[in-house]
């Protein structure tokens, strides 16, 4: 039964306590909370090697729609398109409590729900928001992004995959990489090159890409835990309708802009791989918990990760998470990647040997996925030299950086 926004609460407080009720009478509690119990996994991406992806897909899918039914699905998109309308606070408060519970995987979906969603319900057209916003916040569509290229990453405007307009729709061609979750998406958000002969940042358009369409493949990268949760995309003469652009012609950079701050406010704070409570645990229970630099390390990141959700807190009481010249989405980005490679290094330093030797313990070689990981969450969504020069021009004022140089 689907709650009206009385039964949800807008204030804070209320709101999570409502969503923590529900969660709790709908799901089970998260295997793994308990030390010893269920799967001992702390790495920040799905295990799609050891699962059946279509089930993992259709699980999310299911579980989008049951908390749409509910009143917690697409928390800060507008009420018109099937969101709550809320705020970005509201969203953390959400997640906090549902990666508490055992739900499929939020890598599925966050993609959509906080990069592709908001930037349709920005910049695109009324159809474009009825035809894809509803549905994804239902579940029924999931989506990537297809920025990336082989020789355009921190440097994204250099990107060459074409848009041309020929007899009456564009045909696209190139080739993206380092996609997030192609392979469970119904829709791409596709950067693409519509002016070969304008400047740059001018030439360049945004679509919305079914990943259906003939002539595009999606190939996975093996990354070293073996998992498989990044893509390379290839388009070959891919044929797509106008209707499907978003914003004007040659305006993807300001779209662009803005999805890349949405993305870097989007903390990825909550689950196994940022319990801090896991982590003392595992001190405990290799009797390393009285080894003062052992304690040093632990109180370091419990202290980091408030201070990454205070600031969260403070960006969002000054209400400029939207704007993308701002310092704040790079410094909470900057802040909960160094918070999490911290983890990483001191869950290292907790087991020594036990780290990179499976001994066949609960709750520890898993660690080594997530000291690999954590590593790749540095690079993707701007990496750390990128975050760091965005806040010396935006917070601190520093000359831009020679155009030779971009
Ligand atoms: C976990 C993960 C998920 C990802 N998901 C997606 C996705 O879903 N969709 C998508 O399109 N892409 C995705 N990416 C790709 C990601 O956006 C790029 O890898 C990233 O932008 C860096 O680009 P690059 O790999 O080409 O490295 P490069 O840009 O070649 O950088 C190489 C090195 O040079 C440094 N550097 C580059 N320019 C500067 C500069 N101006 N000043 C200082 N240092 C600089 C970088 O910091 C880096 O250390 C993902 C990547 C990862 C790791």
């Amino acid at each position: 039964m689907r709650p009206d926004n009385s039964a949800t609460g807008r204030d804070l407080g209320e709101f999570r306590a409502a969503a923590r009720e529900w969660l709790e009478a709908n799901t089970a509690p998260r295997l793994g909370d308990v030390w010893g119990s269920g799967d001992d996994g702390v790495g920040l991406f799905p295990r799609w090697e050891r699962t059946d992806a279509a089930e993992l897909i259709a699980a999310a899918r299911a579980w989008l729609a049951q908390r749409h039914d509910a009143g917690f699905g697409g928390i800060t998109l507008p009420t018109e398109w099937g969101g709550q309308g809320l705020t970005p606070l509201h969203d953390v408060a959400y997640e906090a409590e549902e990666s508490q519970r055992d739900v499929p995987p939020s890598e599925i979906w966050n993609i959509g729900q906080h990069m592709v969603m908001p930037a349709i319900v920005r910049f695109g057209d009324g159809a474009q928001r009825a035809q894809l916003v509803g549905p994804g916040v239902r579940g029924e569509l999931l989506f990537c992004q297809l920025f990336s290229e082989p020789d355009a990453g921190s440097d994204l405007a250099s990107l060459r995959t074409s848009a041309t307009w020929r007899d009456g729709a564009w045909v696209v061609d190139g080739q993206k990489v380092w996609t997030s979750v192609a392979h469970a998406a119904d829709y791409g958000m596709l950067l693409a090159r519509t002016d070969p002969d304008a400047p740059r940042h001018h030439g360049i358009t945004c679509f919305l890409l079914p990943m259906n369409a003939p002539g595009v493949t999606v190939r996975p990268i093996k990354q070293i835990t073996g998992g498989r949760s990044f893509n390379e995309v290839f388009f070959d003469g891919v044929v797509v309708d106008d209707a499907l652009r978003l914003g004007d012609v040659g305006a993807g950079w300001a779209i662009t802009r803005a999805t890349l701050a949405t993305e870097r406010v989007s903390l990825p704070l909550n689950g196994p791989h940022a319990s801090t409570d896991r982590l003392i645990e595992l001190a405990k229970r290799q009797h390393r918990i009285d080894d003062p630099v052992v304690r040093q390390r632990l109180a370091d990141v419990v202290a980091r990760k408030r201070i990454a959700e205070l600031t969260l807190e403070r960006a969002q009481a000054a209400s400029d998470l939207d704007d993308v010249h701002g310092p704040h989405p790079s410094l909470l980005k900057l802040m909960a990647t160094d918070m999490l490679t911290r983890m990483g290094a001191t869950a290292g330093a907790v087991l020594g040997p036990a780290l990179v030797a499976d001994t066949g313990d609960w709750g520890t070689y898993a660690w080594n996925t997530h000291l690999l990981e954590s590593a790749g969450l540095r690079i993707g969504g701007g990496t750390d030299e990128i975050q760091r020069n965005v806040i010396g021009e935006a917070a601190l004022g520093l000359p831009r950086e020679p155009t030779g140089a971009r």
